[in-house]
């Protein structure tokens, strides 16, 4: 036995849960206590995410039934709330990177739940948004990648991390207003050939124009079906 060797030390060492260090089951990254505590995001609009007050007939929040997104359908199972914007800001800023295993398991089991309901369909392949070159090389990796690999392991559906480039160096989106922001990164995405249905993956979905204008990139490409996966929708 050689101390030294991660996969024995990980074997024999239990699992730390990424919130209170308290013991998590084999393979998990929050244990049961804080998994269970996480903010869920309860009647969201199923078309953009955002939180409505109760489902109306028409099934979409007001702004979806007047004008809705290039995707058709998204996925954010958690609310932007504490512990959650903690864990994203861990991982963004913090490079904190096993939280992208947190928020993947996450995402994985909203989707599966839905999937289980008939209420979504399985993607053919995970894309996740891209970060124009420079800000790649600024931050060192791409948090949507991160969450993207780890979903993809978790449901067994591939990921295509270069099948959009961005193409155009946008500004930070988080002082800009909401036309600003639909400005700002319409035309900021090339993708090659898309699958029929892909589901693009973010780590958090704000006003939905950045992964609006990935959609409508990849309906450009091909796509005929796009989902958006984020851990939560905030806003
Ligand atoms: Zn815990
Ligand atoms: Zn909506």
């Amino acid at each position: 036995m050689t101390p030294g060797n991660t996969g024995l030390a990980r074997f024999l060492l239990p699992w730390r849960c990424a919130l209170c260090a308290g013991r998590a089951r084999d393979g998990r990254e929050l244990c049961d206590e804080c998994d269970a505590g996480l903010p869920r995001a309860e009647q969201a609009c199923p078309r953009c995410g955002i939180r409505m007050a109760r489902t109306d007939v028409t099934g979409v929040c007001g702004r979806c039934a007047v004008r809705p997104p290039d995707f058709y359908r998204m996925v954010a199972p958690l609310a932007y709330d504490y512990p959650v914007d903690r864990l994203l800001l861990g991982l963004k800023f913090g490079r904190r990177m096993h939280l992208a295993r947190a928020l993947g398991q996450a995402i994985a089991e909203g989707v599966r739940s839905q999937v289980e309901q008939g209420v979504l369909e399985m993607p053919e392949a995970l894309a996740p948004v891209p970060l124009h070159p420079r800000r790649l090389a600024k931050r060192g990796f791409n948090q949507a990648e991160e969450i993207a690999r780890l979903i993809a392991r978790e449901i067994g559906v591939p990921m295509l991390p270069d099948i959009c480039r961005r193409v155009r160096h946008t500004r930070m989106q988080s002082r800009l207003s909401d036309e600003e922001r639909r400005l700002n990164v319409a035309g900021a995405f090339a993708c090659a050939q898309s699958p029929l249905r892909p589901a693009i993956v973010d780590d958090v979905v704000t006003t939905g124009a950045t992964v609006d204008a990935m959609a409508a990139a990849l309906i450009a490409a091909g796509a005929e079906r796009v989902q958006v996966w984020a851990a939560a929708r905030a806003g």
